[in-house]
């Protein structure tokens, strides 16, 4: 397994550092896990000025998977837009064709009561949130500024999506809902959108390909309010990149906390860049109080997705599990007057468990 590790920037390094020891912990033999280190966002352009540079895409290229720490702080808010670090995570993506985005929200029991959400809507929730990530409105053409005829300054956007595009993330979507509960509901704007009557089209016609998988369709609207009304009639989630950019956030919030979160983003031959879906936390930075959970949880995903193991996806999240049972807590999943432990601390219980 060639495993590219980039911490990134903030909290970046210190959740790694944690995911890193259980990469150590799982791995049965010498050289069984290839791991390689390199930069990315505000720590690329600090060594090579460029958030994506050569070096980093030569070593991502290289790899079966990558595991990203998180980019971006303050320190980087004031460089123009074209080396600033988030435009590392876009290009990397846009690089490696990284076109699926699967973003688990999950709840585990022992932390319903950090759920925004009555404990009863939301204990046992298991959703998975595909995004189309590489299409849609945020890179179709034409997009800018104008003068409208009015003599009116406007702007506007092409939301946009081809039968090719919409085929291949509904395989995804599907593939994925035959791993799990074998039901999948597809989110889009159909009643008002042309892009969206073709996306159900095409989503209906894949859906023939495969029977077993009980295939809905749901407008966006209502799959906003059924997350926060029922959220456990979901299972598999696919959908746009405007759509599932907004209802992932939307879904992540259910699960209580950003910091327990881990997310996928696939290729078509599911080589995968996994991340935390948090930021760089610059305000709990190198104060050994970040959540290293949803790194740690993002190495499962690679475990399970990209490289088809999925004993090992079940031992790192049978540790956390077992980890949260006995009662560990980082700040951000603690309640009031629990006992809080730090990055290191959590990362010691879960090799512990391991
Ligand atoms: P953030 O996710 O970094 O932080 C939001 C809040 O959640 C903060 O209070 C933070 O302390 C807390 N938090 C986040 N991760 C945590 C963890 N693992 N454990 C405990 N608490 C955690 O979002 P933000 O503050 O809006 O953004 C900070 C920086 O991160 C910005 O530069 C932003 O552009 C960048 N960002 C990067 C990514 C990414 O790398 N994928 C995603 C979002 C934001």
């Amino acid at each position: 397994m060639k495993i590219l590790i980039l911490p990134g920037d903030g909290i970046g390094s210190e959740i790694v550092s944690q995911a890193v020891r259980v990469l150590e912990k799982i791995q049965s033999s010498p050289g069984e896990i290839a791991l390689s280190f390199g930069v990315l966002g505000g720590a690329a352009y600090d060594k090579h000025g460029h958030p994506y540079p050569p070096e980093t895409q030569q070593q991502a290229r290289e790899a079966d998977a990558i595991l990203l720490g998180c980019v971006g702080g303050p320190k980087y808010d004031t460089l123009p837009r074209a080396v600033r670090p988030e435009q590392g995570l876009l290009a990397i993506r846009k690089d490696l064709s990284l076109f699926a985005n699967l973003r688990p929200a999950i709840l585990y029991p022992e932390l319903a009561a950090s759920s925004s959400l009555k404990p009863e809507v939301v204990a046992g929730l298991d959703i998975m949130i595909i995004r189309e990530l590489t299409g849609d409105i945020y890179f179709g053409q034409p997009r800018g500024r104008r003068t409208n005829a009015a003599g009116e300054d406007e702007g506007f956007d092409t939301m946009h999506y081809a039968r090719s595009e919409v085929e291949r993330i509904a395989r995804v979507g599907f593939e994925t809902a035959m791993k799990r509960n074998k039901k999948l509901c597809s989110v889009d704007k159909a009643n008002v959108l042309d892009t969206s009557i073709l996306w159900r089209e095409v989503v209906t016609e894949m859906g023939k390909l495969y029977p077993e998988v009980q295939l809905s369709h749901m407008y966006v609207d209502n799959a906003a309010m059924q997350l926060v009304r029922a959220p456990k009639q979901f299972d598999v989630i696919v959908t746009g990149n405007i759509f599932g950019d907004i209802l992932s956030d939307e879904a992540s919030m259910l699960a209580g906390s950003i910091g327990m979160l881990p997310s996928a983003s696939l290729d078509a031959n599911k080589k995968g860049l996994y991340e935390p879906i948090h930021g760089s936390a610059p305000d709990i930075a190198g104060q050994n109080k970040a959540n290293p959970i949803a790194t740690i949880l993002s190495l499962a995903m690679m475990m399970r997705y990209t490289f088809n193991r999925n004993d090992l996806a079940d031992r790192i999240e049978g540790a956390v599990r077992k980890v949260l049972a006995s009662g560990k807590r980082t700040g951000d999943i603690a309640q009031f007057g629990e006992p809080i432990i730090g990055t290191i601390e959590m990362g010691d219980a879960i090799v512990g468990a391991l």
